[in-house]
C-alpha cells in the first residue's frame, strides 16, 4: 500500500522504527519487540539503512523477514552513501519486486571515521537527487524525507535550509518525518515555518524517550544539536537508578505525545532502539490499548 493511503486512512499515524540486528541474539530480541509492538497496531514500521555493506545486507534480511512474516506496512530507509545510481536502481528494483513500496529517502551520514559526506562516484550528493531518481524510475513508490525541527548542522542558514526541504517536497516527497526532539515548541515552530513556505504534506513527529544516560549522550552526538530542555535534565539529574531514568524519560515522552495529539499532529514516529518497553509504557500511560483509540 502507498503511504498516502495510510495517511488518508488514519487521523494520526503511529509508527515504529527499527535498525537491523547485528547478530542472532539481537535478532531474537528484535523479533520479540516487533511482536509486542504489533499489538499496538502501528500504521507502519520503518527499517534504517546503515553506512556499510554488511549492515546493508542485514537491513535487507530484516525487510524480507518482516515482509514474509508480518502483516504490517514497511517503509525502508535508503541513503545516498556509497552507492552509484546503478546500485541504487538495483536496490529499488529489488525492493519493488519484493513488495516494499515505500522508501524514506535520505542523504545519509558519512560512515564512521569520515567527517564529511562525499557524493559517491556517479551517485547522489543530496537526498533531493534520490527523491527525483525514485520519482522518475519508480513513480509508484511512496517517499518520506527527513526534516530537522532544530535545524540540520550543515546548514546554519535556517531560511536556506527550509528552501532545501521545500525542494525535496516539490520533487515528490509524500511526507516528512522529523529528527527526534524533546521540546514540542521546536516541532510546532518547524510546522509553522513549513506552512509559511508552502509545505503542506504530512509532517510526522520523531519521538525517542530517554532510557539511559549513555543513549542520551549517543543521541546528542548522532542527532547533532538535539536540545535537551533544562526541565528534563533537572528531572534526570535527580535519578539514581536506571529504572528512575527510564521512568523520567518515558514520562517526558508521554507528555510530549499527549500534547502533540491534542495539537492535531498528523503522525508520531517512535525511534524504538529495538525495544518495546518505552512504547508499551507510553500507550499504557495514555490509557489506551492500541493506536485505534485515536481514530
Ligand atoms: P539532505 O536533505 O540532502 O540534507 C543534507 C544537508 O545538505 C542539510 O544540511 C541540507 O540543508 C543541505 N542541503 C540540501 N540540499 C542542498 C543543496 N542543494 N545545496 C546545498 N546544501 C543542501 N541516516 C542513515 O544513514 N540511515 C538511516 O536510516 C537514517 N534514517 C533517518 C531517519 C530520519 C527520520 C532522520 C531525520 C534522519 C535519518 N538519518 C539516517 C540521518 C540523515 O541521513 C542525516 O541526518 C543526514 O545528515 C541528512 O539527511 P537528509 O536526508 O536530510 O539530507
Amino acid at each position: 500500500m502507498h503511504i498516502n493511503e495510510i495517511f488518508q486512512q488514519h487521523k494520526i499515524t503511529f509508527s515504529f522504527e527499527f535498525f537491523p540486528p547485528k547478530n542472532l541474539k539481537a535478532a531474537d530480541g528484535l523479533y520479540r519487540t516487533i511482536k509486542d509492538l504489533e499489538d499496538l497496531k502501528p500504521a507502519f514500521v520503518s527499517v534504517t539503512y546503515g553506512a556499510g555493506g554488511s549492515v546493508r545486507s542485514l537491513t535487507h534480511d530484516l525487510l524480507m523477514k518482516l515482509r514474509m512474516e508480518r502483516n504490517v506496512l514497511i517503509v525502508s530507509h535508503l541513503t545516498c552513501v556509497g552507492s552509484s545510481r546503478d546500485e541504487i536502481f538495483k536496490i529499488l528494483e529489488r525492493y519493488s519486486s519484493s513488495g516494499i513500496k515505500n522508501i524514506m529517502a535520505l542523504r545519509g551520514d558519512p560512515p564512521e571515521g569520515e567527517g564529511k559526506f562525499t557524493a559517491p562516484e556517479n551517485g547522489f550528493a543530496y537526498a533531493i537527487d534520490l527523491v527525483e531518481f525514485i520519482k522518475k524510475h519508480f513513480p509508484g513508490i511512496g517517499i518520506g524525507v527527513a526534516g530537522f525541527c532544530e535545524g540540520h548542522p550543515e546548514t546554519p542558514n535556517r531560511l536556506q535550509e527550509l528552501e532545501y526541504l521545500k525542494a525535496k517536497v516539490d520533487a515528490g516527497a509524500d511526507y516528512i518525518c522529523t529528527q527526534l526532539f524533546y521540546d514540542n515548541r521546536d516541532f510546532y515552530d518547524f510546522c509553522e515555518r513549513c506552512e509559511v513556505i508552502g509545505i503542506n504534506i504530512p509532517i510526522i513527529a520523531g519521538i525517542m524517550p530517554v532510557t539511559s544516560f549513555s543513549n542520551m549522550k549517543r543521541m546528542s552526538e548522532l542527532a547533532l544539536g538535539a536540545r535537551f530542555p533544562g526541565k528534563l535534565l533537572k528531572a534526570l539529574a535527580r535519578t539514581t537508578t536506571i529504572d528512575q531514568v527510564q521512568h523520567v524519560g518515558i514520562h517526558w515522552a508521554t507528555e510530549q505525545v499527549m500534547d502533540l495529539i491534542d495539537n492535531g499532529v498528523k503522525g508520531i514516529h517512535f525511534y524504538t532502539l529495538n525495544s518495546s518497553n518505552a512504547a508499551l509504557k507510553i500507550y499504557e500511560n495514555l490509557g489506551v490499548s492500541d493506536s485505534d483509540a485515536f481514530e
